[in-house]
């Protein structure tokens, strides 16, 4: 069983279907980006009907904001892990700035809110997705949030969320997001995925990057 990625184009943070015997969902874009969603799988050929699961990397607006209205037209269960679970009820979130220039975007990401989600699934951020007919599995890796996840594919890609961010134009440039709850984890979520070894690595926002990219310019950022 082989698995692909397709990227959708949602409005702030990307969203991601994995392909298999069945489909499962990673990110559901900001709220009312779910006809986005809908547009890509009938592009591809696929129907809500044919997601098994809506994985959420963690619980923030611009990757949880259409995961209810998801939800109710494909019946698909809604997976997050504990310990974001009080974001996904919070219906808003409050960001801390990293970097140079970052407290400039916080009052606007802040701001933002969203319906409630309850997850049907509460994870611990370890699991195996094959039940949901993809080759890939989860590893915890908390920093941007506590209960940030990656996922991790067979075929040697994967999906860090908002662990790292890539360049807005081009490929292969991975940078530090602008947002982390949690400095020194994020560092050792880094080293985690620096141990892992994707082959290449999709992320939240901005463009995708390698892991030769990501190893040129990141071991020497985080601390041995
Ligand atoms: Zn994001
Ligand atoms: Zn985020």
């Amino acid at each position: 069983m082989s698995t692909k990625i397709i990227a959708v184009p949602t409005t702030t943070a990307n969203a991601f279907l994995l392909v298999g015997e069945r489909v499962v969902l990673v990110d559901s874009g900001s709220p009312g980006n779910e006809k986005r969603i809908f547009d890509t799988l009938e592009r591809h050929g696929l129907t809500p009907k044919d997601l098994s699961l809506i994985l959420l990397t963690h619980g923030h607006w611009d990757h949880l904001g259409s995961a209810q209205a998801i939800r109710v037209l494909s019946k698909a269960p809604v997976a997050l892990h504990r310990a974001d679970l009080e974001l996904a009820s919070a219906g808003q979130a409050k960001l801390k700035p990293y970097g140079l220039g970052t407290a400039l975007l916080e009052p606007y990401f802040s701001s933002k809110r969203f319906a409630p989600v309850t997850p049907d699934l509460i994870l611990n951020g370890f699991e195996t997705l094959k039940a949901y007919g993809v080759n890939a599995k989860l590893r915890a890796t908390p920093g941007h949030t506590d209960g940030s996840v990656s996922v991790l594919l067979e075929n040697g890609d994967a999906i860090i969320g908002d662990v790292l961010r890539g360049d807005f134009m081009l490929e292969n440039r991975p940078n530090w997001h602008f947002f982390y709850d949690d400095v020194d984890l994020v560092q050792s979520s880094i080293k985690t995925i620096l141990d892992l070894k994707p082959e290449r690595l999709f992320v939240g926002h901005g463009k995708p990057f390698s892991f030769k990219s990501l190893q040129q310019q990141f071991v020497n950022k985080v601390k041995a």
